[in-house]
């Protein structure tokens, strides 16, 4: 029972460039990005069945770790 192909595009995370730092967290309107994403960064990623693909954090983030990407190719790790 989901339904979360709306969207042709989702944010990815890349937990390798991402520093914890939570700025993208409040910029979220719909609460994809888990709040705890500064404490556990490496553990966590952006909940793709919440993410509609606005593209809001990318800017927000100083570090390139946030892209979007089609929702068919959600690899960018
Ligand atoms: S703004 Fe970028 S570096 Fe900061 S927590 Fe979000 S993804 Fe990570
Ligand atoms: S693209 Fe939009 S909905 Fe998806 S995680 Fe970023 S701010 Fe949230």
């Amino acid at each position: 029972m989901s339904d979360t192909s709306i969207n042709s595009h989702v944010a990815v995370l890349n937990i390798k460039k991402c520093l914890g730092c939570g700025e993208c967290i409040d910029i979220c309107p719909t609460d994809a990005i888990p709040p705890l994403l500064g404490l556990y960064s490496a553990l966590l990623e952006i909940d793709k069945t919440k993410c509609n693909g606005c593209g809001e954090c990318i800017p927000i983030c100083n570090h390139n770790a946030i892209k979007l990407v089609e929702s068919s190719n959600r690899n960018f790790k």
